[in-house]
């Protein structure tokens, strides 16, 4: 009796694969358990044992050929046995010849008439990064940018913010925890100039190092504002610039609430917060969300007042419930005072927020009200119209998951796409347009994106929360563990955080995970390795972890999820 050879499914997300070398050729006799080919996954290569022995009667699928799984490869029987029926149900004979595999993005060649083979807009972490990579595959390329390289990330959001938190973390160490581990310090004070002068150097460091960057890989850097004049051309600043491909980089900025007194005295968004070298007395943030909780942590951890208002009945409403509720209470013991469920409606001149709480209208007057209500996309005055780009109805630029546009020769990518607004899935997505503007055939996936909040304790999410997880109609199980039972934390003073590990409960696939902790940046990215390679719970519950180390608990937490954890009751 006939056997068929499938493409087999080599893990939970493996869609398709492509054989590279048939071991055993058409005719020739193969044994059970024996190699027969090797193929290749987007993660792995591997050899295939044949599951029977016999002849290879035929080979239905060639070398370099990409196979969805389950479909027939091949048959092996007896020789001269008639399987004329297994090949049509398979949809007919072997194809005539196999196609080549998926060519590599080779450098186009710079098109007659265009000035650069790429023109990218914009020197954020999603433009730089195109760029560069442009670079590397050899394209003639040069990247636009108004102000300094580096975009957000670098001159007013994720960088800065950083080198502000981590003088901020020293100042609230020695004030509250130096004495209690025997080390005094007199007369502790804070100089916020030079908190400033440091943020200073470290953005003028880093936005440099990216113009190295983009030299060394021969790009132009083109100083000015850019708009699309067609779907190849553009203007900069009064001179015109033709290119092949162009990819749109443009970014966000701080999104403004249409409310009396916004734009009054004291009134700052993220921006004018980073470009302030005073620390004031009294802070009134607007949001509780990733900007409003690390500027609270920030003041708060220079002993300042801190009030959070926010419009949805829990902060940091994108993240797991728990950890909402466990960073609420860490910043409520901090003496943060915090008021959810308060939509604000009016800033006074003072400045007083004024919000809506339980009915009433209540005030929060500070020295300084920051705005931080999200981030809205930069796409006016672009020349998206000139070119004929689409936007959505929500402001974004629409793409495809090969991030074009509807106009194919141009991609966008990063925060003015609107798919997550993180400057790493711009950095992601940067890549993949670049490739494909090289000739590539890239998608990307958002599944497995890692994101953290610089609260003291961190917090970092990767792929679904509990929530989402029941919500999608998945069967799942959980596995918990505190920062109080873990040697590390407790040395630390931080036991009051904890994992969250979420898996399928069938497969042990690990579906995401909520990390509050120290060091909760760096560790979230273990999860999303173990995520990225289809690892199990198991495989997290039986790799050796460091100790003593703070990401001992993600493996304690892999062993609650099997009720089989050693340091909890
Ligand atoms: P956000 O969407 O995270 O939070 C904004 C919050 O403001 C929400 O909780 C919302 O309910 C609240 N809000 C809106 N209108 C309000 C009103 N009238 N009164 C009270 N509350 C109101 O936006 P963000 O914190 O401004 O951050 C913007 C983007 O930048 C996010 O996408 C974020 O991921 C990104 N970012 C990331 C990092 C990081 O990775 N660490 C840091 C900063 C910013």
């Amino acid at each position: 009796m006939a056997e068929k050879v499938i493409m087999p499914k080599q893990g939970l997300q493996m869609t398709e694969g492509t054989i590279l070398t048939w071991l055993v050729k058409e005719g020739e006799t193969c044994e059970e358990g024996k190699p027969l080919f090797e193929m290749e996954t987007d993660k792995l290569t591997i050899t295939m044992d044949a599951p029977a022995s016999g002849t290879l009667l035929k080979i239905v699928r060639g070398e370099g050929e990409v196979v969805p799984i389950t479909e027939l490869i091949a048959v092996i029987g007896a020789p001269g046995e008639d399987i004329s029926a297994i090949l049509a149900e398979a949809g007919g004979s072997a194809p005539a010849a196999a196609p080549a595999a998926e060519a590599a993005p080779a450098p186009a060649s710079a098109p007659a008439g265009y000035d650069y083979d790429v023109v990218v807009i914009g020197a954020g972490p999603g433009g730089y990064v195109a760029a560069i990579r442009c670079g590397q595959l050899g394209l003639k390329t040069a990247v636009v940018e108004a102000s300094a390289c580096g975009g957000t990330c670098l001159n007013r959001g994720c960088i800065p913010t950083k080198a502000l938190l981590h003088p901020s973390e020293i100042y609230e160490t020695m004030a509250k925890e130096a004495a209690g581990v025997g080390v005094h310090a007199d007369n502790l004070s804070v100089d916020y100039s030079e908190v400033y002068a440091f943020k200073e150097k470290v953005v003028k460091r880093m936005s440099g190092g990216v113009e190295k960057l983009l030299k060394g890989r021969k790009v132009t850097i083109i100083k000015g504002k850019a708009t699309l004049t067609g779907a190849h051309s553009m203007d900069v600043d009064g001179k015109a610039y033709t290119a092949d491909k162009i990819i749109l980089a443009t970014g966000a900025e701080p999104a403004r609430i249409p409310i009396p007194g916004i734009d009054g005295e004291g009134v700052l968004n993220s921006n004018g917060v980073l470009s302030c070298d005073k620390l004031p007395d009294k802070v009134v943030i607007i949001g509780g969300g990733v900007i409003g909780i690390e500027f609270a942590t920030l003041y708060n951890s220079f002993g300042r007042e801190v009030v959070v208002i926010e419009a949805l009945p829990r902060i940091m409403n994108t993240m797991d419930e728990d950890a909402s509720a466990a960073m609420a209470d860490i910043l409520k013991g901090k003496g943060v005072e915090l008021h959810v469920s308060a939509p604000v409606k009016e800033i006074k001149d003072g400045p007083v927020v004024v919000y809506e709480e339980n009915g009433k209208m209540c005030e929060a007057a500070g020295d300084m009200v920051i705005v931080a209500i999200g981030r809205r996309p930069v796409t006016k005055d672009i020349g998206l119209e000139a070119a004929g780009v689409k936007v959505s109805d929500r402001g974004f630029v629409e793409v495809n998951d090969s991030l074009q546009t509807s106009v194919p020769n141009i991609y966008a990518i990063g925060d003015i796409t609107g798919k997550v607004q993180l400057a790493h899935v711009a950095s992601a997505q940067g890549v993949v347009a670049a490739e494909n503007a090289a000739g590539g055939n890239k998608t990307i996936n958002y599944d497995i994106v890692p994101s953290v909040i610089y609260s003291n304790p961190e917090v970092a999410a990767v792929g679904l929360t509990e929530a989402e997880a029941k919500a999608k109609g998945l069967k799942v199980n959980t596995g918990f563990f505190s920062t109080a039972g873990n040697g590390r934390s407790v040395i630390l003073n931080s036991t009051n955080g904890f994992v969250k590990l979420v898996t399928e409960a069938v497969t042990g696939e690990i579906l995401g995970a909520t990390i509050l902790a120290p060091h909760a940046s760096d560790m979230i990215a273990e999860i999303a390795v173990a995520m990225k390679a289809e690892a199990t719970v198991e495989e997290i519950a039986e790799t050796i972890h460091p100790h003593p180390s703070v990401s001992e608990i993600i493996m304690e937490a892999a062993h609650d999820v099997e009720k089989r954890c050693v340091h909890k009751m």
